[in-house]
């Protein structure tokens, strides 16, 4: 068997274009743009790239962006007035803080401060309880991008049972939470699971959100199951030029699988594509 592919780049564009298009005709009404600001602490070089990427990706639907770049060493205060100054800002509709921060600050004490209509991350407790409780709210963006990317191809979850491996705030917990929402049984693995391949063999549905390169083998998943990778993992090659592979061997799992998503060029523009559709919603409803 050879599965079929679970384009996600394909469907980002698709999503950039139709936000593309409601904010051409919504702007007139508002008479501004949506904003976006994005926070970033340092100089890691993957972050840099995730930011650049955002904000190209927001001139391309017309978002404005107000990012700042703060060095190294600013305070756990600056941020936090940074963030207050946001939260008051009208032309600001999404605000997200770039993980990860340095060791110094604390992450959860920041998202925190963003006020939750413009929590654009969908990480903030009080979204976080409207996702526990199924009321609508902004919903973290890389889980709500799997879903709307399962939801492009039909692929049924009511009834079906879904294996998450990884349970981390960011991907593994609400990405359980979604699915369970729409009827799924669902079983949540991590690193104190015992004999994880008996486990992840039981999936209808597979989703790898775990940040260990290739973890998951043909030999872990069933014949005709729908395997989703969240992972984005840089591994080092012979040219010295390395490259990013996910959580999953593509390719003995694409033999075993009846759908997969390519990494990259999977959950990762999908990511990108729901912080634009959270920021676009804020700026509907607010
Ligand atoms: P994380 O916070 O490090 O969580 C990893 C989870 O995997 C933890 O729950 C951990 O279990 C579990 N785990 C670790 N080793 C395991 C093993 N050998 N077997 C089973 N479970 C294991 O990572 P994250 O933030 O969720 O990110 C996961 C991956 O997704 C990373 O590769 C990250 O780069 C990627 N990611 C991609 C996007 C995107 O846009 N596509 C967005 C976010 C993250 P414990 O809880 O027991 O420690």
């Amino acid at each position: 068997m050879s599965a079929k592919i679970l384009d996600g780049k394909a469907l980002a564009q698709k999503i950039q274009l139709e936000l593309k298009e409601e904010v051409a005709s919504l702007e007139q009404k508002k008479g501004r743009p949506p904003g976006l600001a994005v926070l970033m602490v340092g100089d890691n070089p993957a972050s840099a790239v995730y930011v650049r990427n955002k904000e190209n990706s927001c001139a391309k639907v017309g978002i404005a962006s107000f990012g700042r770049h703060f060095p190294n060493n600013t305070s756990q205060e600056t941020l936090e007035q940074a963030i207050l100054e946001l939260n008051e800002d009208e032309r600001v509709d999404g605000i997200l803080v770039q993980l990860p921060l340095p060791a110094h600050l604390d992450s959860i004490a920041l998202l925190h401060k963003i006020v939750p209509h413009k929590d654009a991350d969908g990480l903030h407790p009080v979204n976080l309880g409207h996702l526990v409780r199924g009321e609508d709210g902004l919903r973290s963006c890389t889980p709500y991008g799997v879903m709307r990317l399962l939801a492009e191809y039909n692929i049924e979850i009511a009834g079906k049972k879904a294996v998450v491996v990884g349970r981390s705030i960011l991907v593994g917990k609400p990405i359980a939470l979604m699915l369970l929402a729409e009827n799924a049984t669902v079983i949540m693995a991590h690193s104190r699971t015992p004999d994880l391949a008996s486990v992840t063999r039981e999936a209808d549905i597979l989703i790898a959100a775990v940040g260990k390169p290739e973890l998951i083998t043909a030999d872990m998943v069933k014949p005709g199951a729908i395997v989703v990778d969240v992972g984005i993992n840089r591994i080092s090659t012979p040219d010295g030029k390395g490259k990013l592979v996910g959580d999953v061997e593509f390719e003995s799992v694409s033999q075993v699988a009846s759908y997969i998503t390519p990494v990259p060029g999977g959950i990762g523009p999908m990511t990108v594509a729901m912080l634009l559709a959270n920021t676009v919603s804020s700026y509907k409803n607010n």
